[in-house]
């Protein structure tokens, strides 16, 4: 018996995971998943459609000016299993996985008033609880008194290899160094930006899951969560 709709915040590092663990947590638990990663990727899709990215540097003032415009929702779709991000009621939900997206999302990331406005609009979504967010931020800075902050890590080609088979397995044309190059890069810029760092929270349990499997670390948090008394 559940005694109260939790917040349960999984930080870490790209492509560790977190998505998949966050998303079965919250089919288990009956609550909603929220992918903060998807809004900073939207963010930047539309930034690259607005050419407000030219060779990496951004047009901040623009892009600021025109943050109002941005519209961000998730459906579920249940004949995929799926949750699907939309742009303005677009689904971008293939585009912003994509390579480029990939590559430009840590500098959007790093803008102050980009991480504001979508800090705030985590939080509206997630104050009554019964939810799983996932980030970089979430247990710092999105819910700092949350009731559960997992940290989870995984190596740095245990992850290159894991977004490889991903992408490869949509059909998709890719370099495994490439991936490995991006995944390395992506680290280093979101543990060293001045804006939220990628930090892990003093009271985060870790979670290495490089040699785990879905199933085995989805029983490893619910025991931390049993023993909360959260499931
Ligand atoms: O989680 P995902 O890899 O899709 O996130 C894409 C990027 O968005 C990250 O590399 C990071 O730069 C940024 N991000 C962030 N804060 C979050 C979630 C994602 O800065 N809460």
């Amino acid at each position: 018996m559940q005694n109260k709709k939790a917040i349960i915040a999984i930080d870490g590092h790209s492509s560790c995971g977190k998505s998949t663990v966050a998303k079965d947590l919250a089919k288990e638990l009956g609550y909603v998943y929220i992918d903060t990663g998807a809004m900073y990727r939207t963010v930047t899709l539309f930034a690259m459609r607005q050419q407000l990215i030219k060779d990496g540097k951004i047009d901040e003032a623009a892009l600021e000016n025109n943050l109002t415009e941005i519209h961000i929702s998730f459906k579920y779709q249940p004949e995929e299993k799926k949750n699907e991000t939309f742009l303005n009621g677009e689904s971008v939900e293939e585009e912003i996985r994509g390579l480029e997206v990939s590559n430009n999302v840590s500098a959007i990331s790093a803008i102050g008033f980009v991480r504001r406005r979508l800090v705030e609009l985590q939080q509206e979504m997630g104050h009554e609880g019964g939810i799983v967010m996932d980030g970089r931020d979430i247990g710092t800075v999105v819910f700092p008194d949350a009731d559960l902050k997992l940290f989870m890590t995984a190596s740095a080609e245990i992850r290159a290899q894991r977004r490889y088979d991903e992408l490869t397995a949509k059909g998709e044309q890719v370099d495994f160094d490439a991936i490995l190059e991006n995944v390395k890069q992506r680290d280093h810029l979101d543990s060293t930006r001045d804006e939220s760092p990628l930090k892990q929270a003093d009271d985060a349990v870790v979670l290495d899951n490089s040699h785990l499997n879905k199933e085995q670390q989805l029983e490893w948090i619910i025991d931390v969560l049993k023993e909360r008394n959260l499931a």
